[in-house]
């Protein structure tokens, strides 16, 4: 049996144990996520105070059947999903814990049919709740450290996902007829950062120009880093923003490492991101492509956590957002 060293490994070997519990009843669910999101310390949504108590039933004395609770300073009633993105739904929270558990306990993640067959919820509540565990492992635009500080290596790198590479017709203003191109009409660029031996940061991006992808560097990079790329044009002039400058391999002869230049890190980053979509997801449409990009970010970047510790990393991250409806359709 492993050892356990300290409270905080103690309370992550807790929470592995517990959850089949959360996940099958609802009161454990309950308190599971009012643990873990108030952090031990019940406060009020609405005006912040912790003068707050549960609602009992004055029949049962039991809690009250939709787990209220209220609040002495602003009178107002409140429970646990309010303010997080546990709030727009109904969906009891046993089955919101187990999406989160299995989210983030599989290596490649897991499909709203998973979600839906298991927990016997409709097919549009299952991805409901999938796109919202997404968003809560997705961190808040600016908030995470910039990646490669003191001086680290960072590589940079794009793909395309989704769709097929389309030969299509474009005409030629004033020339000889029309012209065959190869354009990606469908697929979606994606571009990714990482820290070699470190974190990663991928984003959706509308084309792949060299002020889009030289802006992106340079609001996600720290400037004390070095920038390791391939030969693509889109990234000359990047290394005079970086004290470590840019380092570069040259593909097409088939060159991957030269002195501290490749991008193998990166792209292997894309490589799982590619077959756990096919794998799990199938199609996304480019719609939502972003909120997978932010689920495989959250596990690459939490690769060195237990399962309950990256329970409760997703978990808390599901604070202070909302994703406002919309049609999902996959
Ligand atoms: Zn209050």
């Amino acid at each position: 049996m492993k050892k356990i060293t300290n409270r905080a490994n103690l309370e992550q070997t807790e929470i592995i144990e517990q959850m089949p519990e959360v996940c099958s009843n609802e009161l454990a669910a309950v308190e599971f996520f009012e643990r873990r999101i108030w952090n031990r310390t019940p406060r009020c949504p609405h005006c912040q105070s912790t003068n707050v108590y549960q609602m009992k039933d004055a029949k049962t004395g039991q809690r009250s059947q939709r787990f209220l609770w209220r609040c002495h300073a602003c009178e107002k009633q409140f429970t646990i999903r309010v303010g997080t993105v546990l709030e727009e739904s109904r969906i009891p929270l046993r089955h919101w814990a187990y999406a989160f558990w299995r989210a983030v306990a599989s290596k490649k993640g897991v499909s709203a049919l998973e979600i839906q067959r298991q927990c016997q919820i409709s097919y549009p509540s299952a991805l409901f709740l999938m796109h919202r565990i997404r968003l809560a492992m997705t961190p808040e635009p600016g908030t995470s450290p910039k990646l490669g500080g003191l001086g680290g290596m960072v590589e940079c790198d794009e793909t395309y996902i989704g769709g097929k590479p389309r030969h299509v017709i474009l005409p030629r203003p004033g020339k000889h007829g029309p012209w065959p191109q190869k354009i990606y009409a469908d697929k979606t660029p994606v571009f990714g950062m990482v820290e070699r031996g470190g974190r990663i940061h991928r984003r959706v991006i509308a084309s792949v120009s060299g002020k889009n992808l030289k802006d992106t560097i340079r609001e996600c990079v720290d400037p004390s880093a070095t920038i390791s790329t391939d030969q693509l044009r889109a990234y000359r002039g990047i290394g005079k923003h970086f004290d470590g400058g840019h380092v570069s391999v040259n593909h097409t002869i088939k060159q991957y490492v030269r002195g501290q230049a490749s991008t193998n890190t990166a792209e292997s980053s894309f490589a799982l991101l590619k077959r756990g979509l096919m794998g799990i997801y199938h199609a996304v449409s480019k719609k939502h492509l972003h909120r997978y990009v932010g689920e495989f970010d959250f596990r690459w970047n939490t690769r060195n956590l237990n399962d309950g510790e990256r329970t409760v990393a997703a978990v808390q991250g599901a604070i202070g957002k909302r994703l406002d409806h919309e049609t999902l359709t996959r």
